[in-house]
């Protein structure tokens, strides 16, 4: 399996990224998770418009999906003509809720993409092993594990702290886990982690390495890295776009590289 991070700034896109989007593949199979705002652009440097598989949908929290509807304006007028519906797993009512903002009705979109509600439980995507259960923020929102031919990457989605997200990433290769807070007392419970919260996590989880994504403009990152490492003692480090995990065969330790 390989993972690329196209996008992984929180919340909204930064100068640098667009918000939240992963491309997995394996055996020739692409599935995009998530896809915020600004990721349709960014992902057309990993895979063409109409090479997309499956998508899976965390939460319906635009920075986590309205770029879903910029991908069905494109596979609906490209050169290729109305290219057919790939599957998208998205939590219940997706269709009705992004549609409007691209001036469709929902039976338009869904007639675009074939939605397939998700639900807490494992199913095959492709060549994968998904699985997948509600974590800990303000709308229904799934947190991911995902494996294949025995490499396992594990996706926090948004949340704030969540023994579902531990169970979800134990002894997973990869854990991408957001860290929108930086360690404050005055940050809400029951929405996002801080790093120092994604670390424990990690260590909880026994991942083997930890990338802190879901990066918020205003932080310093350095900060968010110093926090996690004060209790994650595993690998560690920012997401950005165009990272490369993956491949089970790599040694620990030797399984990420930055392009470029
Ligand atoms: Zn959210």
């Amino acid at each position: 399996m390989r993972v690329t991070v196209v996008g992984c700034a929180g919340s909204f896109p930064s100068a640098e990224s667009a918000a939240s989007c992963y491309l997995l593949e394996a055996e020739g199979f692409r599935l995009v998770v998530d896809l915020g705002n600004g990721a349709l652009g960014a992902l057309q440097r990993y895979a063409g418009i109409g090479d997309v598989d499956a998508v899976c949908v965390s939460h319906l929290h635009a920075d986590h999906c309205v770029d879903l509807g910029a991908y069905a304006v494109a596979r609906h007028y490209g050169p290729d003509g109305n290219l057919p519906p790939i599957p998208v797993y998205a939590p219940e009512g997706a269709a009705g809720r992004l549609a409007p903002v691209f001036g469709l009705v929902a039976e338009e979109l869904a007639g675009r993409f074939t939605f397939r509600p998700l639900a807490p439980g494992r199913r095959e995507i492709g060549p994968f092993a998904v699985t997948t259960a509600h974590v800990n923020h303000p709308v229904e929102t799934f947190g991911f594990r995902i494996e294949h031919d025995g490499w396992t990457v594990a996706y926090s989605a948004d949340t704030g702290e969540s023994g579902a997200l531990v169970t979800l990433a134990r002894d997973a290769d990869l854990l991408l886990c957001e860290a929108s807070f930086l360690d404050r007392p005055e940050n809400k419970p029951n929405v996002h982690l801080s790093a120092r919260q994604a670390g424990e996590h990690g260590a909880k989880a026994g991942v083997g390495e930890l990338v802190l994504t879901h990066l918020v403009a205003w932080n310093d990152p350095e900060q968010s890295l110093a926090e996690a490492a004060e209790v994650f003692g595993g690998a560690l480090s920012l997401a950005a776009p165009g990272r490369v995990f993956g491949s089970a065969s790599l040694p620990r330790g030797a399984t990420s590289r930055v392009p470029r």
